[in-house]
């Protein structure tokens, strides 16, 4: 198949060429070019990165450190600590059958690798999985998203300063600068984004049987019980869904509140609020905005569909077009039918379901495609155990929400619909390697015995081969 005429052929074509070159980097080569980008994010380009992202969508400065630059260099530095025995031969155990030789696997790079990556994190869900990338010794185009086109911009600018392009290269563009990239035969494509396009790139993908990561979206649950110190909860649950603006893929989209404390829950959310936000969240210097007009009014025909169906706006729902302002927005009463309990929202309005007892939220999840994220709050063991062994999930946490996402322990995706494939630290390094297995004959092979002709001895030692080895 010709691609001569791809825009980006040429710069493809130039990593495939280089792949080798580039695999063969030696451990602290790998690790120089680490320290590089860490460098460029936390010192050369830290202003850089902080202006365009509140150019991008008004995100504060202490929020952009907090949850774009910190986790990067957190990946940096995890892989700094590991990468020496990531990349050492595993060794494993040869089976008597098979005596005389030994075994291992090796990680070795996929090769030529893509990254697409979504907006509501730029940086973060950007540089994240590039670290594991270069950690694993692949070349890689990267395609961030048109929507954040300021830090897009500053990307651009570090990676040109820091590699050249027939190692890592940032392509900006829109969807079919996307679309001609997914052409290409890739060993590896890294795609963030929402389960619609994710789809696409599978569809994409499987032209060259290319392996996938898919870090999905989805609708995740919150569940809050009557054993837990409500106040704490709220604190918690208020910051996981606000922060960002609600454009956080594993935000808790929607809560589930025991009947009873509905009214007093309602209440503490509203005083949480005015702690975080002040009394007018469009006046507070910690409240970011939605990234644009078609996500801003997306959200607006959300809450009009929500009043259309006789919902109850709890809280906020005041709205500025020109600022892409949405208030911390709180719903209650809302139809299965509503688009609020239909989509995915990825912004800052939460609905409220009550219920009497936990096995009809049980029921109720299962009915929905896997979430990425399910966090549950209570002190009660056994409805803990409950819900993490009959529900499916992505990730979760218990007691809290959104932190897990930042311990390089934890494998981080989806399952199903919300993703496909894991990224951070370990996992990542393994997304985008290539397990291959290595075995070495030292001596005459036992198995060798058993080559033809099969006479009456050798099916013996097969009868017996079969019995105990
Ligand atoms: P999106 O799927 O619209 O876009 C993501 C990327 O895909 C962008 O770079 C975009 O240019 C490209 N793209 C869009 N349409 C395309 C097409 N038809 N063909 C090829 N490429 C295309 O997602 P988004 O709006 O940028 O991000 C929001 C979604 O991402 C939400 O669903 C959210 O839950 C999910 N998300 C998931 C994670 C995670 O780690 N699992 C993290 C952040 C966001």
């Amino acid at each position: 198949m010709s691609y001569m005429g791809n825009p980006f052929y040429n710069v493809f074509n130039s990593q495939k060429s280089n792949q080798f070159a580039v695999a063969k980097a030696s451990y602290k080569k790998r690790i120089n070019k680490l320290n590089a980008l860490k460098n460029a994010i936390e010192n050369t380009y830290k202003d850089a990165i902080r202006e365009a992202i509140y150019a991008d969508f008004k995100k504060p400065y202490a929020e952009t450190d907090l949850t774009e630059i910190y986790p990067v260099i957190g990946d940096i530095k995890f892989a700094k600590q590991h990468l020496k025995s990531w990349m050492k031969r595993q060794k494993v155990e040869t089976p008597l059958a098979l005596l005389g030789s030994s075994s291992w696997y090796i990680y070795e790079p996929k090769g030529v690798c893509l990254i697409i990556s979504p907006w509501n994190f730029p940086l973060n869900l950007t540089f994240g999985p590039l670290v594991s990338a270069i950690a694993a010794g692949n070349t890689v185009i990267i395609k961030p998203s048109e929507m954040t086109p300021h830090i897009s911009k500053v990307m651009k600018a570090i990676i040109s300063e820091l590699f050249s392009e027939n190692e890592v290269a940032l392509i900006e563009g829109d969807v079919k600068a996307s679309q001609a990239l997914l052409e290409l035969p890739f060993n590896h494509i890294f795609f963030t984004g929402s389960p619609q396009v994710g789809k696409i790139v599978m569809k994409a993908a499987s032209n060259h049987l290319a392996s996938v990561t898919l870090e999905l979206g989805g609708k995740s649950p919150a569940i809050i019980d009557d054993t837990i110190n409500l106040k704490r909860a709220v604190k918690r649950l208020v910051w996981g869904k606000f922060v960002n603006n609600g454009q956080t893929c594993i935000a808790p989209d929607y809560v589930f509140i025991k009947a009873s404390l509905k009214d007093v829950f309602i209440a503490e959310i509203r005083k949480q609020l005015q702690k975080f936000y002040s009394t007018n969240a469009e006046t507070s210097d910690s409240y970011s905005r939605i990234v644009n007009k078609k996500h801003f009014n997306r959200l607006v025909s959300y809450l009009q569909d929500a009043k259309s169906h006789s919902a109850t706006i709890e809280i906020g729902g005041q709205t500025n077009q020109d600022d892409c302002y949405i208030a911390p927005t709180v719903v209650s009463n809302l139809p299965e039918d509503s688009l609020l309990m239909q989509e995915e929202i990825f912004g800052p309005i939460l609905p409220i379901k009550v219920y009497e007892n936990i096995d009809e939220v049980i029921t109720y999840i299962n009915t929905k495609e896997k979430p990425l994220a399910l966090y549950i709050y209570s002190k009660h063991k056994r409805t803990i155990d409950k819900v993490i062994s009959n529900t499916r999930a992505g990730t979760s946490c218990i007691n809290n929400n959104v932190v897990q996402y930042s311990n390089h322990n934890l494998p981080f995706g989806g399952s199903n619909n919300s993703g496909i494939g894991k990224s951070h630290g370990y996992f990542g390094f393994q997304e985008f390697s290539n397990m291959r297995s290595v075995m070495k004959q030292h001596t005459k092979g036992s198995v060798e015995f058993l080559f033809p002709p099969y006479t009456t001895l050798k099916q013996k030692i097969v009868d017996i081969t079969l019995k105990w080895f």
